[in-house]
């Protein structure tokens, strides 16, 4: 079976492999060494520095870290404006809520561009917003937004930026200095591939020193401290991070996130070619969307179920449209071990899939749906 789901991802055969690697203890050197490696690899993806930048490791998915970022980086006392798109974009806001920050949303359409204008408005309008949050590839939908402009509005405004990156981050660009990030928060089973049960934030070091944090499992404060001593204050995911170890050593051998970037690419483009073939229409434009997935636009008369179904049985699992997309939409995310002999089987399921139904519905059409949202 092969996913075509944003996460967890087909395991490559070595990394499925590092899951076999010897027991440990988490008080033993053998332990330290591992999560050493782990953590210096994690900067190396963008090139960072352990003098300005950390990689602190985290028990749990990408909203965990997600969570220990916005509860322990958002100064206290300070308001956050959160930017929604999506519905990982409305997740941030809840989670910010739920640790009682005061929130200001900006609700854009889901999967609408972002107008710098009204971010700069609103932090302009309210002093007492000190940190902007935001998602980098709104999985949702497929965009990617850009973090540039606003990152840019941030810094004219000293306000700090923390991006949700859980799944762009190893195969987008992430300009961590230029873009000033406070931190950014990812997994280790989307875009590098590992398995779930290992999260983590990269912070600046100076964000992490001087924010106590908030809560308690998901203070990052805590297993910041610990994790520079060598340590680690809770049990940590082990074979989580052996396989996460060894994803990290392919993705460097496959040319880091450029080279991830350049291969998402070749699939999603091939996988365009022969949707529009088969007049699917992607649900935003290619320099809108991300390489890591892309959602596209049910033909009318095709319902979610049926493709879905009939493309598990050749053995591919897609992803459905969230909330009001659900029923006009669907998503293939480009993640994981995907060989080309598997794309071929895809390209050849997917027009095989299509040929059977635009018989079945001899009597009312096959119909193209609209691009656009
Ligand atoms: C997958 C994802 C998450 C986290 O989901 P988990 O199920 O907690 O791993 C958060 N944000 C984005 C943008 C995602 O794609």
């Amino acid at each position: 079976m092969i996913l075509l789901n944003p996460g967890p991802v087909t395991l490559s055969p070595r990394v499925r492999q590092a899951l076999m690697g010897e027991d440990l203890c988490h008080r033993e050197p053998e332990y330290a060494a591992l999560q050493a490696i782990v953590r210096s690899e994690l900067l190396s993806v963008y090139d960072l520095q352990d003098d300005r930048h950390a990689a602190v490791l985290l028990g749990g998915s990408g909203t965990a870290a997600v969570e220990a970022m916005i509860a322990s980086l958002v100064p206290q006392g300070a308001g956050a404006l959160v930017i929604e798109n999506g519905v990982y974009g409305e997740r941030m806001s809840r989670i910010a809520e739920a640790y009682g920050i005061p929130v200001r949303r900006l609700t854009l359409a889901w999967g609408a561009a972002i107008d710098v204008s009204q971010v700069e408005r609103l932090l302009v309008e309210d002093a007492s917003l000190r940190a902007v949050l935001m998602v980098h590839h709104e999985t949702t939908t497929g965009r990617l937004n850009d973090v540039a402009a606003v990152a840019a509005v941030c810094k004219a405004q000293g306000v700090s930026l923390m991006l949700d990156a859980v799944s762009s981050f190893g195969a987008e660009a992430i300009d961590f200095d230029g873009w000033h990030l406070a931190a950014a928060a990812a997994t280790a089973n989307k875009c590098l591939h590992g398995v779930p049960g290992a999260a983590f934030v990269i912070a600046r070091c100076d964000q992490l020193k001087a924010n106590p944090g908030r809560g308690f499992y998901l203070n990052l404060s805590a297993w910041y401290q610990a994790q520079e001593a060598g340590g680690t204050p809770f049990t940590p995911p082990v074979q989580s991070l052996l396989a996460l170890r060894e994803a990290l050593e392919e993705h460097q051998s496959q040319g880091g996130w450029i080279g991830r970037q350049a291969l998402y690419r070749r699939r999603s483009q091939r996988i365009a070619v022969v949707l529009d073939r088969l007049g699917v229409s992607p649900l935003l434009g290619g320099d809108e969307t991300s390489v890591v997935l892309r959602a596209w636009q049910l033909p009318v008369g095709m319902s979610y179920e049926f493709l879905h179904g009939a493309l598990k049985q050749r053995g591919f699992v897609i992803y459905a449209g969230q909330g009001g997309l659900a029923a006009s939409m669907f998503r293939i995310s480009l993640m994981g071990d995907i060989g080309d002999n598997d794309l071929i089987r895809l390209e050849a399921a997917l027009m095989a899939i299509f040929d059977v139904a635009s018989r079945r519905a001899e009597v009312l059409p096959l119909v193209p749906r609209a691009p656009g949202i």
